[in-house]
């Protein structure tokens, strides 16, 4: 299964009309945050491939469309606070940055704890229907002193570093934290996971999911 993954900035080799012969054998896309809905759409509706998202902390929640209000990305499925089978493949997901100024999708380390501990039971449901937690967990913020910042809107999620230690997902996309610089380290193996920062774009492969590949044979 080929994956996009999306996050932060509008990226032209994307947002064209060329999208569908660069990224034709793309199987799905997910968003990690921070991006208008407009381009998500483009994106979904150029690829027709179902597309997942978390919003950003500089979501507008509501984008003016020719004066109509549009307060979510059509034709997109949001996964926060969600945990989903897709076509046999466990994915999870959690909006937002830590709460720095009240703004939109911004919340404390203990409300992100309280976010993840509500998925638990599902996450225990799917170890016992299917062998596996989970597959893929998407966020907009990254893991707690995993690709994080000292300043408070960039640290990163001590829930998350827990969820990925306690229920090892094979992947864990997130955005939030700008690159800059060619030697920002963007991908790090933390336990059983490969957390990646998707900042711009990201395609990739998925390794073979040990209960869902083998079911398909
Ligand atoms: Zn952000």
């Amino acid at each position: 299964m080929n994956l996009l993954s999306v996050s932060d900035v509008v990226i032209n080799y994307i947002y064209n009309p060329a999208v569908r012969e660069r990224f034709g054998d793309v199987d799905m896309v997910i968003a990690c945050g921070d991006l208008p809905y407009y381009y998500m759409e483009y994106i979904v509706t150029a690829l027709n491939r179902p597309l997942f998202y978390v919003l950003g902390n500089h979501e507008n929640k509501v984008e003016l469309r020719e004066n109509e209000p549009h307060s979510y990305p059509w034709g997109c499925t949001n996964l926060h606070r969600k945990v989903i089978n897709h076509e046999g493949l466990l994915m999870a997901g959690i909006e937002g940055s830590l709460r720095y100024n009240n703004g939109p999708c911004q919340y404390t380390q203990g409300e992100m704890w309280e976010q993840v501990f509500k998925m638990v039971p599902t996450l225990l449901l799917n170890r016992f229907r299917y062998g596996r937690y989970l597959d893929i967990f998407i966020s907009h913020a990254p893991p707690w002193q995993l690709h994080d910042m000292d300043d408070l809107p960039h640290q990163g999620i001590k829930a998350f570093r827990w969820l990925l230690k306690t229920f090892k997902p094979a992947i864990h996309l997130h955005g939030h934290i700008h690159v800059y610089r060619p030697d920002t380290i963007t991908e790090t193996w933390f336990e059983q996971t490969r957390v990646i920062n998707t900042y711009g774009f990201r395609r990739m492969t998925l390794p073979p999911l040990p209960g869902r590949d083998a079911k398909k044979t």
